[in-house]
């Protein structure tokens, strides 16, 4: 059975794949209120009462992580969007991150805050933070969910951080393998 799910639906045809639960529902929900608040309380001490901020969702795997992070942020705020590749259908590994598109907007003069699932070897956030920073933003920061432990990890910035994990492939709240199992609720590693 996949872990105990208090809504008493069942997974069907995803749980037998599981091999074990990292992360719970309750452990990512109880962390992004805590980083909501310390990213919010940042920015107002930088920006004042009038604080803004652009969040910009990495495309597809960070789209969970923003709309659970954003309903705990009471600012002004829009969001712009990208989209990135690195780990193109069933690939364990990173093939080398690609920007496919981006709908951003106008984001010069703008606090951004990038968003992205998981920090793994950093080749996308070394692609995507330059370009962001061409545009003229006010500031740029990031946030990832998951920071692996590995040392290519460390060597890139992340202002916020939510779990560190063990090297593995992990899948669940925006995390896919092969496109599937991006709606999990939990961060699970699969059988092999
Ligand atoms: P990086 O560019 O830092 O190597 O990896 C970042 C991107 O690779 C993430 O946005 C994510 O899409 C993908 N990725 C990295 N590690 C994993 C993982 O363990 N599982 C899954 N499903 N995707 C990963
Ligand atoms: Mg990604």
């Amino acid at each position: 059975m996949f872990h105990p799910n208090p809504s008493g639906v069942d997974f069907i045809s995803m749980d037998v794949d599981i091999e074990r639960v990292l992360i719970t529902r309750e452990q990512i929900a109880q962390r992004i209120q805590e980083m909501a608040k310390a990213i919010v309380a940042d920015h107002a001490a930088d920006q004042g009462e009038n604080v803004e901020i652009t969040l910009v969702p990495i495309l597809t795997g960070g789209m969970v992580f923003c709309a659970d992070l954003m309903r705990h942020m009471p600012v002004r705020m829009r969001i712009g969007l990208m989209t990135v590749s690195s780990y193109p259908g069933k690939s364990l590994r990173t093939q080398g991150a690609s920007l496919l598109g981006a709908q951003l907007g106008d984001i010069r003069g703008r606090h951004v805050l990038l968003l992205d699932d998981i920090l793994d070897s950093g080749g996308t956030l070394k692609l995507v933070v330059p370009l962001l920073k061409e545009m003229g933003p006010a500031s740029v920061k990031v946030a990832v969910l998951l920071k692996k432990d590995r040392p290519e990890a460390k060597e890139v910035v992340a202002d916020y951080v939510g779990f560190e994990i063990p090297d593995e492939f992990v899948v669940g709240y925006g995390l896919d393998y092969n496109d599937y199992y991006r709606n999990l609720p939990e961060i699970v590693t699969l059988k092999k």
